[in-house]
């Protein structure tokens, strides 16, 4: 169901991808569980198919679910994609799917935290042990927790509230000479890097954020390369009963058709408040990983070839700055919003407390603030901070 043409540069493929085949511009949204069939052989060999796009039942996905599928794959630059209903889902259904008691992960100290719950609580509770490596750990470090069990690396780069890079490409080569799986949280670079040329066998989006762009759905994609593997996360993900809503799919497809300007216009503020942010005597450090001099810069140039990358990052406040004074500083904003989750058209900022100490390896002084950028006037947004830091 595409007119993909993958010589075509990303904005035209993001056009195309998932149309309909019926004289509408958008597929429609399709509703459903029961779908009826002529005779029962037909039944039957519907639930044969349901590695393809066949209709089978409401849980395997309908015609909407197959237009986004598509569209993701096509833009991760993967052969298949299984939609779940949410960001979260898509790391726990493929782990839970792919893993068993008895075997061993490692993880980066630096993933998501409700994925590192997972880890820690549900998994953990099946009899699957968890190894975690500083967020910035070099290749070779990641290697050395590797166990005979150990079947899978769940890695995030850049990571959740601290931003480091990881060199995936060299992770995957140590990982893949011990038959191990890489897995990669690709929230943060979906769109902008084609996580399969840098070795990852499953990319995890939560599509929840800059793919619906308008925060209004949830939704998770959790795209592969590979035939056999596709069989084993489609029957995993099949297996725990996860899926997703057509509407919140059809949602997602329409926000994908201006995810490339708002991503370049977000990007771009994002890089204006964040150099402002830099040289602020208020600010220690600014942690975004596309900022000149910042950590990890050198990789995301290497990596992130067309210079694109995401509007959200933190910023470390000088020394005597404590928490409850972050508080303040993110209380009085008045263009950012308060609350979880980013990747929306609206700006928004959080204190990072709890179990982060370090960031790139150094012991982060005081609080961390996580700010994403939206699309409003950077200039606006850079007066509002600065109104901000002056109370500081
Ligand atoms: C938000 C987020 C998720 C989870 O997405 P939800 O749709 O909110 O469950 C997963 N990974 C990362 C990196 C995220 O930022």
């Amino acid at each position: 169901m595409t007119d993909d043409d993958p010589s075509h540069a990303m904005p035209t493929r993001l056009t195309r991808l998932g149309r309909s085949r019926h004289g509408l511009i958008n597929p429609p949204v399709a509703r459903g569980s029961t779908v009826l069939f002529e005779t029962m052989d037909a039944l039957r060999q519907s639930g044969r198919r349901r590695y393809e796009h066949a209709l089978s039942y409401g849980i395997h996905g309908n015609d909407t679910h197959f237009a986004l599928a598509d569209a993701v794959a096509a833009i991760e630059g993967g052969s298949n994609t299984q939609l779940v209903g949410s960001g979260l889902s898509a790391i726990t259904t493929p782990l839970l799917g792919l893993l068993r008691s008895g075997d061993h992960i490692v993880v980066s100290d630096g993933i998501y935290g409700p994925s590192r719950r997972f880890c820690t609580g549900m998994l953990a509770r099946f009899g699957v042990r968890t190894s975690v490596h500083p967020p910035a750990a070099p290749a070779g470090r990641i290697a050395d927790l590797f166990e005979p069990d150990t079947r899978l690396v769940l890695l995030e780069s850049p990571s959740s509230d601290t931003f480091e890079m990881l060199d995936l490409r060299a992770i995957a080569d140590l990982a893949h000479a011990r038959g191990i799986l890489v897995a990669l949280d690709n929230t943060w670079g979906f769109s902008l890097i084609r996580p399969f040329e840098h070795g990852v066998d499953l990319s995890l989006v939560a599509l929840t954020k800059y793919a619906s762009g308008h925060s209004d759905l949830l939704l998770g994609a959790v795209t592969v390369n590979d035939a056999a593997l596709w069989r084993r996360v489609r029957d995993g993900t099949a297996e725990l009963g996860d899926t997703a809503g057509p509407d919140d799919c059809w949602l997602a497809l329409r926000g994908l058709r201006t995810l490339d300007v708002r991503l370049d216009r977000q990007g771009r503020s994002g890089l204006a408040v964040a150099r402002f942010l830099a040289g602020h005597p208020k600010v220690a450090r600014v942690l975004h990983p596309a900022l000149e001099g910042a950590p990890g810069h050198a990789i995301w140039r290497r990596d992130y070839a067309d210079g694109g990358c995401a509007s959200l990052f933190s910023i470390e406040f000088a020394d005597g700055i404590d928490a409850a004074a972050v508080d303040g500083f993110v209380d009085r904003l008045a263009l950012f919003g308060k609350g979880w989750s980013w990747g929306g058209f609206e700006s928004l900022a959080l204190t990072v407390t709890g179990g982060i100490v370090r960031a790139h390896g150094v012991p982060v002084a005081g609080t961390l603030c996580r700010l994403h950028v939206g699309l409003e006037e950077p200039d606006d947004l850079i007066a509002d901070l600065s109104r901000s830091l002056d109370l500081l």
